[in-house]
């Protein structure tokens, strides 16, 4: 649509139907595995309602998030579709989490404790995800700890305080089709379960897939998947292939203004420390988006932009609040659109292309981009 407002000088355009078709596709290769649409960290930046509504409308019939204030930002939004929540500390607002019914993980016998506590507080049993370490060395239980935790799960199952709901794990190299590891989590997570299972456990649902998994490993599908940055659009990596491959389509595009376009002389040293110098006379445009913004500072000298008809090259030192162009001869006046990055469509960069740049992934591309880029919808 039309940009008002704070979207003249820039905003992030978010193509709900890209979500829709990305999600489609998702669940598509999903086959008989639900799709849990991972909207944590804002939707990778995208925004989280109107992403996760769009997810839902395309065919996702779970919603994933890392923090409880995300899971409960969703119920406040009436949004009554299932909602796993997977990172908690001590202390964390159990029986809020009850009461809103959303599912919670347990990675320690510290958090099965707490939320039965919150449980018989509230007086309603809570749905709990078990999750196993089988080989990503971050959230989960070892092996070895285990078959404790899930005779400790069961125990309270028994007492009807929580339920048992899932058997869940993420996997280390998904992105690295045909890594080795990728068949061995597999494999200790069928054991996790089978551990489960003889516990006395009955889980309805194992998950395993992130997007990586969910596109190129159907043998990690299990019951349902859990892809966060396909839902966007976004290939999980390389290694995977582009999102087209896929039929994904990337959802947002980073549009800026030109906020002054001035010609200088040769030998005009350009932004702090002056990293970059004219060679000869040359016009420079400014564009009003920084670090603060969400463009990596390490972009200096080395992200590009679409402008004026062709790519350029970010000229000297990313600024908080905005950084130059040196446009050579060509015409561009204050006002001229800057696209940072996109589907690639018009010429633009990708969020791909600025990953690779980088030396990061195009998650953290994306991410990234601040509170003071409005997200406009269409
Ligand atoms: N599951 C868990 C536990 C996660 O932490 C994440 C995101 O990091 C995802 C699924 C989604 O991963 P991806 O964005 O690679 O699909």
């Amino acid at each position: 649509g039309t940009p008002v407002g704070a979207e003249t000088r820039t905003y992030a355009a978010i193509d709900l139907d890209a979500v829709r078709t990305s999600v489609a596709a998702l669940a598509r290769r999903a086959g008989d595995a639900a799709t849990m649409a991972v909207v944590k960290a804002d939707g990778y930046g995208h925004g989280m309602l109107p992403c996760a509504r769009a997810a839902l409308d395309a065919g996702a019939s779970w919603l994933g998030t890392a923090f409880l204030e995300e899971a409960l930002a969703l119920r406040a939004a009436g949004i009554t579709a299932p909602v796993l929540c997977w990172l908690s500390v001590p202390g964390e607002r159990f029986a809020a989490a009850i009461d809103a019914g959303i599912d919670l993980s347990a990675s320690a016998p510290w958090a099965l404790a707490e939320i039965a506590a919150a449980a018989r507080a509230v007086g309603r049993p809570a749905r709990v995800h078990l999750k196993a370490d089988t080989g990503l060395g971050r959230a989960g239980a070892t092996p070895a700890d285990w078959p404790a935790m899930c005779d400790e799960a069961a125990a309270l199952q028994a007492e009807g305080v929580i339920e048992a709901f899932g058997v869940w794990s993420h996997l280390a190299f998904a992105d690295a089709p045909g890594h080795p590891t990728v068949q061995a989590q597999i494999g200790v997570f069928r054991d996790a379960v089978d551990i489960a299972e003889k516990a006395g456990l009955a889980p309805t649902v194992r998950h395993l897939a992130n997007s990586a998994a969910t596109l190129v490993s159907p043998e990690a599908h299990f019951d349902l998947v859990r892809p966060g940055v396909s839902v966007y659009g976004l290939s999980p990596g390389p290694e995977v292939g582009p999102p087209a491959r896929f039929g994904l389509r990337p959802a947002m595009t980073l549009v800026s203004h030109a906020a002054l376009v001035k010609r200088v002389p040769a030998g005009t040293g350009v932004s702090y420390a002056h990293r970059y110098t004219t060679t000869r006379e040359s016009t420079l445009a400014l564009v009003p988006l920084g670090y603060a913004d969400g463009v990596p500072r390490a972009a200096t000298n080395v992200g590009e932009v679409l402008f004026a008809g062709r790519r350029r090259r970010i000229a000297g030192t990313v600024c908080m609040d905005q950084f130059v162009l040196d446009i050579g001869d060509d015409a561009a006046r204050a006002g001229d659109e800057v696209v940072l990055f996109g589907p690639g469509g018009r010429g633009e960069p990708t969020a791909d292309d600025w990953a690779a740049a980088l030396g990061t992934i195009n998650y953290e591309i994306v991410t990234r981009i601040g509170a003071r880029v409005p997200r406009v919808y269409r």
